[in-house]
């Protein structure tokens, strides 16, 4: 609204002696001046977005951090996103797909405003949407490793790190499956974008065997994904990305279409209940070997799932959630419910020997870890 500020300045500026009060009601954050203060990080809900609206939110930096601004529009509404300091316009970003997001590294103390802008071509009436501001402190840049990376994945070749913009996990070049990947999901991940299919070979280091599509024609087994197709639908980017191959695994058809899907389903639930979703899976053990390159089928696949409501290791406490699942990697179980292969992290960690939630204190994750949910 800032025709509506030079309005008022004009105003202002008039020689009249009686101020003129416009006709005009104003948001109470749609300047500079009168922003919402937040504290990081922050989360701000169900926050209505108009036709040319401008919401700032302001903040503060008292040490140079990354910053991130992560904004979700539940339907393809034309939004723009911009972080600014008190002179100028730092970043920004557009987009009219559900979900549109600002990273900028190094930033330097001081006080920043983010702003929320609907573009009034695509709104014909108001729309809710969310705003998510958090710092990326030094020690995990990347939101997908927020709780840790279990198994301290860098570049041995079975135990390879892979971190992408949608999901991050450890290849196993022994096995030639994933060890684990490892994901945030929000509702700002899940939108309107139809399955973008097709399998694609992994970029790995020269002389390693590149999993093919082929590798799984015949086998009996599903190209079962660990990251979901359905949990990256806020753009074909991000869905074509969860087709890659070191994201699938050799998966029963029972397994992959019965309590796996149906739990994969229960976690998109609980993020458009507005939950921060912290998902980490994997497999270990193995039955068997398919395709040319010796593909590992797993014989027990796992998942782990924290909820949060912010996305922050210090949003975890004695109370957070944590859901735990280890399941046999076989046919039969196609009608029975995930709720029945809950377990505890503990059990987890010492099937595999990795240590999940490794940033999260020793003391809570003596606690966390040995539960199992019972919800
Ligand atoms: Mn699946
Ligand atoms: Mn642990």
């Amino acid at each position: 609204m800032r025709k509506i500020i030079i309005l008022l300045l004009t105003f202002s500026l008039s020689a009249c002696a009686k101020f003129i009060e416009p006709k005009i009601s104003l948001d109470e954050n749609d300047s500079r001046e009168t922003a919402i203060p937040v504290i990081l990080p922050a989360v701000e809900k169900n926050l209505i977005g108009t036709a040319n609206d401008e919401d700032f939110f302001g903040f503060s930096l008292i040490h140079a951090d990354t910053i991130i601004l992560n904004l979700a529009v539940p339907e393809t509404k034309d939004y723009s996103l911009f972080l600014l300091d008190d002179n100028d316009t730092l970043a920004l970003s557009r987009n009219g797909l559900g979900k549109t997001e600002i990273i900028k590294q190094f930033l330097p103390a001081g006080n920043y405003y983010a702003l929320v802008i609907g573009e009034n071509q695509t709104f014909s009436e108001s729309q809710n949407y969310r705003l998510t501001i958090y710092l990326l402190d030094s020690l995990s840049a990347n939101p997908h490793l927020l709780l840790g990376n279990p198994s301290d994945a860098k570049n041995s070749p079975d135990n390879y790190l892979l971190e992408k913009q949608q999901f991050t996990l450890s290849y196993n070049n022994r096995r030639h499956i994933a060890n684990w990947v490892s994901w945030h999901l929000n509702e700002g991940w899940v939108g309107t974008v139809a399955r973008q299919t097709g399998f694609h070979t992994e970029n790995l280091p020269a002389g390693w065997y590149e999993v093919k599509d082929a590798d799984y024609t015949g086998s009996g087994f599903d190209r079962g994904h660990i990251c979901p197709s359905g949990d990256r639908t806020a753009t074909a980017t991000d869905n074509y990305a969860t087709f890659v191959l070191s994201n699938i695994i050799p998966q029963a058809p029972d397994n992959n279409q019965g309590p796996w899907a149906e739990f994969e389903g229960y976690c998109r639930e609980l993020a458009a209940q507005n939950y921060e979703v912290f998902i980490i899976a994997g497999s270990y053990d193995s039955i068997r070997t398919i395709g040319t390159g010796k593909v590992v089928v797993p014989g027990r696949l796992w998942k782990i799932v924290v909820l949060e409501n912010i996305i922050s290791v210090s949003g975890v406490n004695a109370n957070t959630r944590i859901i735990a699942i280890d399941m046999p990697n076989e046919n039969g179980l196609r009608n029975e419910s995930w709720k029945k292969y809950r377990t505890s992290v503990d059990q987890i960690e010492s099937a595999t020997g990795f240590d999940f939630l490794s940033r999260v204190s020793i003391e809570l994750q003596t606690i966390l870890e040995s539960k199992i949910d019972k919800d």
